[in-house]
């Protein structure tokens, strides 16, 4: 797999076959806890709004990064012609058109 950032857990790695589709349900609900984890981490802020805990949120945005890219992975061996790299080019692409990134 091309275009992901951390390396595969192994528990996605040696998942077999016929495994695939329960194991990215769970990965999926792994996205969602880091996601809350990620939440928590944000309602830690000071009276003027200024998020205090910049290691956490760092961390917990890197664990969701993470384990979206394990939901891509397990996607891409169950689906071999939906490549991430393909589709980090598509969004890549979207939100060019829609003018987010510097010309
Ligand atoms: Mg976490």
């Amino acid at each position: 797999m091309s275009g992901q950032r951390f390396p595969i857990h192994k528990a996605l790695k040696t998942c077999p076959d016929e495994n695939l589709g329960f194991m990215l349900l769970e990965q999926l609900e792994k996205v969602g806890e880091e996601m809350e984890e990620l939440g928590a981490c944000m309602e830690e802020t000071d009276d003027h709004g200024v998020f205090i805990n910049a290691s956490g949120l760092m961390e917990e945005a890197l664990d969701v990064i993470h384990a979206a890219e394990g939901v891509a992975y397990l996607l891409e061996r169950m689906h071999p012609q939906v490549r991430m790299s393909d589709y980090v080019n598509y969004v890549i692409e979207k939100n060019k058109a829609r003018g987010y990134y510097d010309a």
